[in-house]
């Protein structure tokens, strides 16, 4: 990791002309903003993490310590945009180590609707909390209230829960958690091919999920989508200099027998100008019953959730989906992350060193 920089000794307008891969530096241990901040040892470090707090909660021993280890400490959850497993995996999270949270899960009951800027009521909220966890529809506005806490002296650590339609940085979290747990007997996940399923153009989990993949070795990545709902070239710009492999193509039906792994998406049509999601077939972009013979038989299929009808309920019970364990996963991988963002791992670690919780 880069030199670590302060967000108090920059303007924002300089800021935010930083290209990503030099934004993490002012990021790095307090706030997670972007994918682009981690390297994957800090991944490898929070998904080890997970595991630990996952073994330590499972006996009421464990999960009393674990309770303790925030228990002076509050989270503002602030979300501007629906939301149910993000949300509620945060909260859960906040839960496990002891914080008690607060929320605003819609602008209308917030003094935003007095004509309070978005700014003013986020700093209304780190007068209370000592962590927000932020959703926005605003792309980048976790940043900007990252930027200005750091200008006001109570720069308290701002998690993004989604911002726009271009970054979920937790959810990659997640994601690269469940695919290391199903990779983990068939070699991890390096080496393996990744598709990319749906609307990979507003899909911000895609976005940022597709970057952290570009930190492991010899990824082969596939979007395939609809021209219209295709992969950002910013993204493939960036698989490129990381010198990731990937292919781009409408056919779903040629990459099945190769994936590791198929990450399925909704159309996100919340984002549409002018109804333009109506107009697009993407009939082609489903998987059901008739596709579990031609997947590989250690083939996972995750989904960021919600889901519409891009996958079968016939396959929940395929030991393949394992979209409902992955949203489990984001309970444990956010403990981890609010657990290292308050700098409190070592105690978690030494307890799980010393009582040995078993699997
Ligand atoms: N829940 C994910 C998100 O917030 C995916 C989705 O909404 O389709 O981006």
């Amino acid at each position: 990791m880069a030199e670590e920089k302060k967000l108090s000794d920059i303007g924002w307008k300089d800021f935010k002309k930083l290209p990503l891969s030099e934004k993490g530096a002012y990021f790095h241990g307090k706030h997670t903003l972007i994918a682009q901040q981690f390297t994957r040892a800090e991944i490898e470090e929070l998904c080890m993490l997970a595991t630990r707090i996952k073994r330590i909660n499972k006996r009421r021993e464990g999960a009393n310590f674990l309770k303790g280890l925030l228990s002076d400490k509050r989270a503002m959850l602030y979300f501007a945009q629906p939301s149910s497993r993000t949300y509620l995996s945060h909260n859960a999270a906040c839960q496990i180590l002891g914080l008690d949270t607060m929320d605003v899960r819609d602008q209308k009951t917030s003094s935003e609707v007095k004509g309070e800027t978005p700014e003013d009521t986020i700093r209304t909220f780190s007068s209370y909390a000592d962590l927000i966890i932020m959703r926005h529809p605003v792309g980048g506005f976790a940043e900007r209230v990252a930027w200005m806490m750091a200008h006001t002296g109570r720069e308290i650590p701002v998690l993004n829960a989604g911002s726009g339609a271009d970054q979920h940085p937790t959810q990659a979290l997640l994601d690269v958690y469940t695919l290391r747990r199903s990779f983990e007997n068939i070699g991890g996940i390096d080496g393996k091919h990744v598709v990319f399923v749906g609307d990979l153009a507003r899909g911000r989990t895609v976005r940022s999920l597709a970057w952290m993949l570009s930190l492991y070795k010899d990824m082969t990545l596939y979007f395939i989508a609809p021209e219209s709902l295709q992969i950002g070239q910013d993204i493939l710009d960036q698989l490129d200099e990381a010198g990731t492999k990937y292919v781009v193509s409408e056919d779903f039906a040629s990459a099945m027998p190769v994936a590791d792994a198929i990450y399925m998406t909704r159309i996100q049509d919340e984002w549409d100008v002018e109804g333009e999601s109506s107009t697009t077939d993407a009939s082609d972009y489903h998987i059901g019953a008739e596709h579990m013979d031609i997947i590989k038989d250690t083939c996972a299929i995750l989904h960021p959730l919600p889901r519409r009808q891009e996958i079968s309920t016939e396959i929940d019970n395929d030991p393949r989906a394992v979209y409902w364990r992955q949203m489990r996963n984001g309970m444990w991988i956010r403990a981890a992350l609010i657990l290292k963002t308050f700098g409190r791992e070592q105690e978690a670690n030494q307890y799980y060193d010393d009582y040995k919780p078993e699997a």
